[in-house]
Parts: C-alpha cells; sequence; structure tokens
C-alpha cells in the first residue's frame, strides 16, 4: 500500500510558503512499432502508433504553494483538501503487489465474480462431474473460468507505461482535459456496485491502436498539474524518496488498471498498447 496522502500532508505540515517547479505532463508522443495481425490476414504486420511519451516534463512556469494550497499567481489550482482526498484515493486503489486484486472483493463484484459456480471435470471414469468453483470472465473475450485460471493484466502495460498509466489513475480522478468515459471513471463514486461490461471481443485477439484518439484525455487539467507538481515537491523532500517513482508505482498497482484476463487473451502480447476504458 502506498503513502501518498502522508508523504503530501506531511509536505504541508513542514511548509514554507514558496514556489515549486511546474510538472505540466503534456504527452510528447514518440514512435511506437507494434506487430498486428489484422481481421483479413494472418500475416503480421509492423504498425507505428504514436504514444503518449513517459516523462513529466518541466516547464518554465512556476506555481506558488502555500498552507491552503497550490497557486497560480491569484488563482487555487488546487486546495489543500483536494489535494489530501486525491492522494486518499489513489491510495485507496493501490496495491503493493497486482494478483492481490484477486481478494478485493470490490473488485471481483465489479468482474462479476460468482462465488457459487460449478465447473464440469471429468472423473477417472472418463463421466462428467459437476465440482464448485468459484468464477469470472475474462474482460476481453467474456469466458468464464475458474478464478484460479484467471490473469490480472496491467491495462497500461508495467515497461515503458508509467505515463499511461499515471494518467488513466488522474483521469478517473477528474485531473485531466477530457473526463473519462469508461466505467471506472464514471462510477468512481459508487465504487464497488457496479458491474464492468465485459468488452466480448474474438477470443485471443484485441488490436487496439486507437490509443491517443482523443488526446485530451492524456493531458492533466490545471489541477492535475498542480497536483503533480505538488507530488514532484513532496517526494523531492525525503531524502530516501524515489521521487515520482513513488507516483508511477502507486498508479501501476492500481484497482484503476487491472483487469481480468485469460490466458490467450492475456498472451497476445502483440497488442502491447490497449485502449483504456
Ligand atoms: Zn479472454
Amino acid at each position: 500500500m502506498s503513502t501518498i496522502r502522508q508523504t503530501i500532508s506531511d509536505a504541508f505540515k513542514g511548509l514554507s510558503p514558496g514556489t515549486i517547479g511546474l510538472h505540466h505532463g503534456d504527452p510528447s508522443t514518440y514512435s511506437h512499432t507494434l506487430s498486428v495481425k489484422t481481421k483479413n490476414s494472418s500475416v503480421k504486420k509492423k504498425k507505428v502508433i504514436q504514444v503518449p511519451g513517459r516523462f513529466y516534463q518541466h516547464g518554465s512556469k512556476t506555481l506558488y504553494l502555500d498552507a491552503k494550497g497550490v497557486w497560480e499567481n491569484t488563482a487555487l489550482l488546487l486546495s489543500k483538501a483536494d489535494a489530501l482526498h486525491i492522494a486518499g484515493e489513489i491510495d485507496r486503489f493501490s496495491l503493493s503487489y497486482h494478483g492481490d486484486v484477486k481478494s478485493n472483493n470490490e473488485w471481483l463484484a465489479m468482474y462479476g465474480y460468482n462465488p457459487t459456480m460449478s465447473i464440469t471435470f471429468h472423473d477417472k471414469h472418463g463421466k462428467p462431474v459437476q465440482k464448485p468453483m468459484p468464477g469470472m470472465a475474462c474482460h476481453n473475450c467474456g469466458i468464464v473460468l475458474p478464478i484460479q485460471l484467471i490473469e490480472i493484466d496491467h491495462h497500461m502495460p508495467q515497461a515503458d507505461g508509467e505515463y499511461l498509466y499515471t494518467v488513466k489513475t488522474l483521469r478517473a480522478l477528474g485531473l485531466t482535459i477530457a473526463a473519462g468515459t469508461g466505467a471506472k471513471s464514471t462510477g468512481i463514486g459508487n465504487w464497488g456496485k457496479f458491474v464492468i461490461a465485459v468488452k466480448e471481443r474474438p477470443f485471443g485477439t484485441n488490436p487496439q491502436l486507437n490509443l491517443v484518439a482523443d488526446r485530451n484525455k492524456w493531458i492533466p487539467n490545471d489541477k492535475g498539474k498542480a497536483f503533480l507538481s505538488l507530488c514532484a515537491f513532496a517526494f523531492s523532500l525525503n531524502p530516501f524518496s524515489i521521487g515520482m517513482m513513488a507516483l508511477t508505482s502507486a498508479c501501476r498497482n492500481s484497482m484503476l488498471n487491472l483487469v481480468p484476463l485469460c490466458r490467450t487473451c492475456n498472451g497476445n502480447k502483440s497488442d502491447y498498447y490497449k485502449v483504456i476504458k
């Protein structure tokens, strides 16, 4: 469990008002080459897609920090109360190990976990027998499997994905220019009490190339920029800090970024970047 809220709270406690560098976080897009199979061809083709860059950029602007929050000139961009609330939400959804999500009741309920299911086995005489076994569906293709066979996938990739999953988390918390439209983003106030529909995509195939279709979903708004800047400032106060990695690590293993998949759908590594919903 991460402690983003504690870090920010400590930073406010020891605060002497001053300026902090703006971490504006606009995505510097770069090209990523990807091998995919198209629908009408069994041949893998190389495609080049533009994906948001991974780094938080330092702008030349400075923001002003005091006991009330983060300011730009006379405009309060982010109040202390809001900052602590956002940090608390990031902590709440974060897991120290992504597999732990399988024992999180809210996450299980949202993905249609069925504790009273039964599965057909064959006995040693070759006869079908039903055995009770909790199960859940693959989010991609919808196949229902015993929970032991369900894999937990980082919707945004673990490698090279810091920007992606961090901004995805910020978006669910209302900190990007364009709001999230997926079930988790729109249902965050009702967390654990709704079911996320499976995609019903073909078994094992899932090329997704429209990652940056809406660029504004990937750009933090003023409040988001203020929050990133505040995090960078707060983490820099701790001599043992690993900087912004504390934030990005929390967002990587966030329940907002974890989906249940079957082996076949999860194993399709050519679809390295998958769309966020
Ligand atoms: Zn599947």
